[in-house]
């Protein structure tokens, strides 16, 4: 191989390589559930409580009556993130959510991964969903959870442009296979005190 050529490959590979790793950050940073570029994330509050924030993703669906009749019997508040699409698809779900007290996020218009668009885009799935979330009468402050929790450039800035939290979560049971019983003792497995308090 000629140093020309040997030089040629090297650089080559260096491409390649910072590529890889451009790749690999990306993505790590897209998915990550504590760090976004820019505003305010929450991923878990640190409290001297024994407390869980419930929060449930999508909806409202045929399922949410069960759902908030669950929560009723056990005098248990949640926070549902809903779309704007299915508050469009069924707005008196939206509002018997309303009326139960629990409190209504933004999950966007149609659930689309929110990476790699426009701040047309974001400023369209978002501020559809608030005024759905508005129609249905819930009054209180509209925090926003990511679609599969992916947020890269774009979506950070416009919710910190207009002075909104990203909530994402720590505890994550599997509820699309487990039974209830699962489900319970994965939330309570993977539940854990305060930093403040926990592990010294
Ligand atoms: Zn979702």
């Amino acid at each position: 191989m000629t140093p020309r050529a040997r030089t040629t490959t090297l650089i080559a590979s260096i491409v390649v390589l910072v590529l890889i790793v451009a790749a690999f950050a990306t993505y790590r940073l897209m998915d990550s559930r504590t760090y976004q570029l820019f505003g305010t994330l929450v991923d878990r509050v640190d409290t001297e409580e024994k407390v869980v924030a419930l929060t449930l993703d999508d909806g409202p669906s045929p399922l949410t009556p069960e759902v908030l009749q669950t929560l009723a019997d056990a005098d248990v508040p949640a926070t549902f993130y809903v779309t704007g699409s299915e508050m469009v698809e069924r707005p008196e779900l939206g509002r018997a959510i309303v009326e139960a007290g629990h409190e209504l996020g933004n999950h966007t218009a149609t659930h689309r991964r929110m990476v790699f668009i426009g701040g047309d885009t974001v400023a369209q799935e978002i501020e559809s969903t608030d005024r759905a979330i508005r129609d249905a009468g819930y009054a209180g402050e509209i925090t926003f959870r990511p679609p599969y929790g992916k947020k890269l450039v774009a979506l950070p800035r416009y919710l910190d442009e207009h002075d909104r939290t990203t909530v994402m979560w720590d505890v994550e049971p599997d509820s699309a296979s487990a039974d209830t019983d699962e489900i319970v003792r994965m939330a309570l497995d993977r539940t854990h005190p305060a930093r403040s308090s926990c592990c010294t």
